[in-house]
């Protein structure tokens, strides 16, 4: 199984992250955690080169074709050769942080990215991916009361309604695909529908 996490600031990925590992040592499953933009040296380097602080203002096509270049990368390098043994692979973020990063919020054309993921991906997509959804202002208070606002690069309110809006139509395009984890309730909670969903994936 391919899974991806999706979500904006403070939806609480990190945490989800650490309940599917629990779940899936617990059932003895083999698998590999790994991370966009990101998941492999190369790709890990890209990252920096994305997310770094810059002096130098960066086009949204410069910054979709890095992470596209990074995504190429990580697929072939790591994601196939792990689901080719037969592993699960568990990605937090994947080609729907793109649709939403660098095409809602960032302005590009949603067939500009289809084109790419058509090329490059050959339509590799995830089996499932949990969207944490959680309303703006709810997850930014959550970055804030970790302390970790610099985190948030100074993007404004409407950024982030975008990124939540943006995912949560691409979840309704694609509702086999996508489960949409009330992500504003306590973590039990959350953990709760997460575990549900990989029972489900695991009884196939
Ligand atoms: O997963 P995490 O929240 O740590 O991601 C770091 C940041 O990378 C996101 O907040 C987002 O701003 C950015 N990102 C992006 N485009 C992607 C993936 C992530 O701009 N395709």
């Amino acid at each position: 199984q391919f899974i991806s996490l999706e979500g904006g600031e403070g939806a609480g990925k990190s945490s989800a992250i650490q309940c599917i590992e629990a779940w899936l040592t617990e059932h003895e499953i083999p698998y590999i955690l790994t991370r966009e933009p990101g998941g492999t040296p190369m790709a890990e380097e890209i990252r920096e080169l994305v997310l770094s602080a810059r002096d130098e203002q960066v086009a949204p096509n410069t910054e979709l074709l890095l992470v596209f270049a990074s995504r190429v990368q990580h697929l072939n390098e790591k994601i196939q050769p792990a689901l080719a043994q037969g592993k699960w692979v568990i990605s937090d973020r994947f080609v729907d942080s793109s649709y939403v990063y660098q095409g809602v919020a960032r302005g590009i054309n949603e067939s500009v990215i289809d084109n790419l993921v058509d090329t490059f991906l050959k339509n590799q997509l995830p089996n499932k991916t949990l969207l944490l959804d959680v309303p703006v202002e709810l997850g930014l208070q959550r970055v804030q009361s970790r302390g970790e606002s610099n985190r948030l690069d100074g993007e404004s309110l409407a950024f982030h309604q975008k990124v939540r809006d943006g995912f949560l139509h691409r979840a309704s395009q694609d509702p086999e695909r996508f489960v949409v984890v009330d992500a504003s309730q306590a973590i039990a909670s959350v953990e709760a529908q997460i575990v549900a969903q990989l029972n489900a994936l695991l009884a196939g």
